[in-house]
């Protein structure tokens, strides 16, 4: 399988160099030249399938010929070694628990198959690589604790000061080892013009091998196709395929859902369910792509303002708007609604869902008032404990925290405060590289 430039066609690279380059040139996303269709046969008996045979299945399409099979088989069961529960609340209702993983977000899934692939592509090279990341708070935590003593590999992680969540700092700021945190002093759009004004410093990169860990990269894109497989085969009724509502920010996870879907999954529709970030929404009623500045929500990890995925979501699509808009619509939540739904959840199910879920739910909730005859999944993105007050204030009740959490109060936070200042950022990267 090789992955082509979706900015220029001609450039074809295999797996290991996407992952190794992150982007490829003029910032083109790397895209898959095919998409594999999977039997029915296969598809209708996932039941008796064990969860690490599925996932190889699907990545093996797709890596397949840039590493030993055994290779591939160790670092699945490694990126999968946590439960994924499909968890019904009703009879119509049902949510997909993706935040069983260290840092107890769907992240983990490709933090963790992305740097085992980088680890095992470095193995061996006589230099470094450095993995740049911005966050606004779940993407560095799982990163820090995907890539923690992967040789070969230095992770730089900028965050916004002030504008994560406790646990999201703690999470990001105490691996150590092969892994430093900086807190900028500035929003989450000043941390990523950092890192894009490192990848585009020619004379940085003559020095310092970088490339992103963002969901760009192919190698965290791809295996979260892995979920939906596994939801389908929690999911009782064959006959009549789930909607499946994705609480989306950057587009990596629906994107994968989709793809997936065009691999042969049965799914009867999408709803990227968004925050007041609603670029999307409205895209997909007007056909206009309006970029905007991001604005901060209570789902902060899907406070994204030109969510980079979308791209490949198009091209899913052949860029057809009208088969794209009978597939997948999409929902803009306001932060009053995310609280209430919040209180809904609880109320109905006696279920704490994070702020993400809450978005996800009401969303799913609206589709399923419109089309009686259907039932669906949200897609739990993060436990509740990563937004501790709001939940609890909305839910009413204290969320129960998880061991690897406590844990997580006992260390000390280790990060570097910086300015947002790009010399001064470049000054930093050569310094500890
Ligand atoms: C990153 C994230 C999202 C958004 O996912 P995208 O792939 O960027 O659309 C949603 N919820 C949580 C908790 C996240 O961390």
């Amino acid at each position: 399988m090789l992955f082509y430039n979706l900015n220029k066609p001609s450039e074809k690279v295999d797996f290991r160099t996407a992952t190794i380059q992150g982007l490829g040139s003029e910032k083109g996303l790397f895209f898959p030249e095919y998409i594999p269709f999977f039997p029915e046969s296969w598809i209708y008996n996932l039941n008796s399938e064990p969860d690490e045979e599925i996932a190889w299945y699907v990545m093996n399409q797709y890596v397949g010929d840039s590493m030993p099979e055994k290779t591939l088989r160790k670092i699945l069961q490694e990126t999968i070694s946590f439960d994924i529960p499909l968890v019904r609340l009703s009879s119509r209702v049902s949510t997909l628990e993706l935040f069983h993983g260290p840092t107890l977000a769907f992240k983990d899934v490709g933090a963790r198959f992305m740097s085992r692939c980088l680890g095992h592509f470095m193995k061996g090279q006589d230099r470094q690589v450095t993995v740049l990341v911005a966050t606004s708070g779940d993407t560095g935590g799982a990163v820090a604790s995907g890539f923690v003593d992967v040789a070969g590999v230095n992770v730089v992680i900028l965050y916004p000061s002030g504008k994560v969540s406790l646990v999201q700092e703690l999470q990001l700021t105490t691996s150590g080892k092969n892994i430093t945190a900086y807190e900028v002093d500035g929003s989450f759009d000043d941390c990523q013009t950092l890192v894009k004004q490192a990848f585009s410093d020619t004379d940085l990169s003559r020095k310092i091998f970088l490339t992103s860990a963002n969901s760009i990269n192919v190698a965290r894109w791809l295996p979260q196709q892995i979920y939906y497989f596994l939801a389908w085969k929690q999911w009782e009724d064959k006959i009549k395929p789930p909607v499946i509502s994705v609480p989306s920010g950057n587009f990596g996870n629906i994107c994968a859902g989709l793809l997936a879907y065009h691999s042969g999954l049965p799914v009867s529709h999408f709803i990227a369910a968004c925050n007041s970030n609603a670029v999307i929404p409205e895209y997909l009623k007007t056909g206009i792509y309006k970029p905007e500045k991001a604005r901060a929500t209570l789902s902060n990890a899907m406070d994204v303002g030109d969510p980079s995925n979308f791209v490949r979501v198009l091209a899913l699509f052949n860029s057809e708007f009208e088969s794209l808009k009978k597939m997948m619509s999409s929902e803009s939540i306001s932060d009053g609604e995310t609280g209430d739904a919040l209180s809904s959840i609880y109320r109905l199910y006696k279920y704490q869902a994070d702020p993400h879920g809450a978005v996800g739910w009401l969303a799913l909730n609206r589709w399923l008032e419109k089309h009686p005859s259907e039932s669906g999944i949200f897609l739990e993105t993060a436990h509740p404990v990563k937004f501790l007050e709001v939940v609890e204030q909305f839910s009413g009740h204290s969320v129960i925290v998880p061991e690897s959490v406590s844990e997580l109060f006992e260390k000390k936070k280790s990060s570097e405060k910086i300015a947002a200042d790009y010399q001064l950022f470049r000054k930093e990267l050569l310094r500890i590289r």
